[in-house]
């Protein structure tokens, strides 16, 4: 492939990433990633590859995307320096390796796929390969451009390595969160079952703050921008039996139809809860916010 044709469709596949991972409020398939994106309109180029942790397209010389996983043991790791370490694939120095070294050289983004589930990816872009450490068999994967000019990625100074962990932090953490949160409330508002991805937030019970306050998806509830919100600045608390209640303030007000509608008619209503048990409301997270809402 010409490296223009090549860096266009780098460019679409990401721009396609974004898009369909909005729609469903920061996840995508894998059916999707597969099949989804025609960069001619004619015949799909999968994103991701069937059985292995790296997309290399026969035509293109460079990686386009790499896939890691959350949970579980995994050989590729955040080693708490905020940069990803990704391990060799199979075969050394040679084979599937080769693309992502040449991805390092060309300095072309690339797309990380975090598999939350089976089926289901969280997409970060664009990452960078920045450092190539044969010592230990991995690749080294920065989340921010920054970290092309560093000399030596593989040992940061404090500052950089301040800067590299609050990165991963905006860049990896809160979107796999908000992917996994929202895909557990099958892509709708917990309380009002608004279903546009694009207006879907994940909200923490426990605030981020406190020591509970764990990304995990016990610890989130899928809400629109508005109900959001009004959980947050305590206009709106969720019993620990999962009811709706409004501040009394606001309940007893005369206002137009967001009011009436969006917040006045979501007293007493039940939240709407994940399929699975175990993506439910923690019963102590709510507990806990319910109190702060009383008082
Ligand atoms: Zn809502």
């Amino acid at each position: 492939m010409d490296s223009v044709v090549e860096r266009v469709t780098r460019e679409r596949a990401m721009a396609w990433v974004e898009q369909r991972a909005a729609e469903n409020g920061g996840w995508i398939s894998r059916d999707q990633l597969l099949r989804g994106f025609r960069p001619d309109g004619a015949e799909p180029l999968g994103l991701i590859d069937y059985s292995r942790g790296i997309r290399n397209p026969a035509h293109m010389a460079a990686t386009l995307s790499i896939t890691t996983s959350v949970g579980g043991p995994y050989e590729d790791r955040d080693l708490g320096d905020g940069l990803l370490h990704y391990a060799y694939r199979q075969g050394g120095r040679g084979g599937d390796n080769t693309k992502l070294r040449r991805a390092m050289e060309l300095g072309v983004p690339l797309i990380l796929f975090i598999k939350t589930e089976p089926n289901v990816l969280v997409p970060v872009h664009p990452v960078y390969v920045v450092a190539d450490d044969e010592s230990t068999q991995t690749f080294v994967i920065a989340l921010d451009e920054e970290f092309r000019d560093i000399a030596d990625p593989t040992s940061l100074t404090e500052d950089q390595r301040r800067y590299a962990v609050r990165t991963a932090r905006q860049r990896l953490h809160q979107p796999v969160f908000r992917g996994r949160v929202i895909r557990a409330y099958a892509t709708r508002c917990s309380i009002c079952s608004l279903a546009h991805g694009r207006l879907l937030e994940a909200a923490h019970i426990y605030p981020d703050s406190h020591p509970e306050g764990r990304a995990v998806v016990s610890n989130g509830l899928s809400l629109c921008s508005i109900h959001h919100a009004a959980y947050d600045a305590n206009l709106l608390g969720i019993t620990p039996d999962h009811v709706v209640q409004l501040d009394d303030d606001l309940l007893a007000e005369v206002d137009g139809p967001m009011l009436r509608h969006g917040l006045q008619e979501m007293h007493g209503r039940a939240l709407t809860l994940p399929a699975r048990r175990q993506d439910r409301p923690d019963r102590e997270a709510l507990a806990f916010r319910y109190e702060a809402f009383r008082r």
